[in-house]
């Protein structure tokens, strides 16, 4: 089985598609990943605390935004800043960012994870070159 390169992994986790065969519809409900993908079974949580990783790099996002959100409104405002807009832009994308980009940055790790860690036979039932469904 040959498996996607990195920049597929990558591209399938940023639109909310399995890494393994691109399917996508991988949430049952808004924010939560299904166990596995319903085209080739592959199990997206593969250890206890494997979306570790995706509160990570949800963290660093927010905080990124986070960030650039007080930069910019400081710079818009200046020298006149005022404090409660700058702090309702600001707490308005600390609740936003993390909510939305939650399964995001769950599918994004199972990409990410698969680069570090290689599918392993019998963890997929599918060429993810080719898309075909396979035994196995
Ligand atoms: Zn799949």
């Amino acid at each position: 089985m040959s498996s996607p390169s990195n920049l597929r992994l990558i591209f399938r986790g940023l639109t909310r598609r399995c890494a393994v065969c691109g399917r996508g519809g991988l949430t049952d409900r808004f924010l939560h990943l299904r166990e596995s993908c319903p085209r080739c079974g592959y199990r997206f949580e593969r250890k206890a605390g494997h979306f570790v990783g995706a509160v990570g790099m949800n963290t660093i996002v927010t905080f990124g935004l986070i960030a650039i959100t007080l930069v910019v409104g400081i710079l818009l405002m200046w020298p006149d800043v005022e404090f409660i807009p700058l702090a309702a832009a600001t707490v308005a994308v600390a609740v936003i960012v993390p909510t939305f980009f939650h399964p995001i940055a769950k599918t994004l790790w199972v990409g990410v994870d698969l680069i570090i860690h290689p599918l392993e036979p019998g963890e997929a039932f599918v060429d993810s070159e080719e898309g075909s469904l396979q035994q196995g």
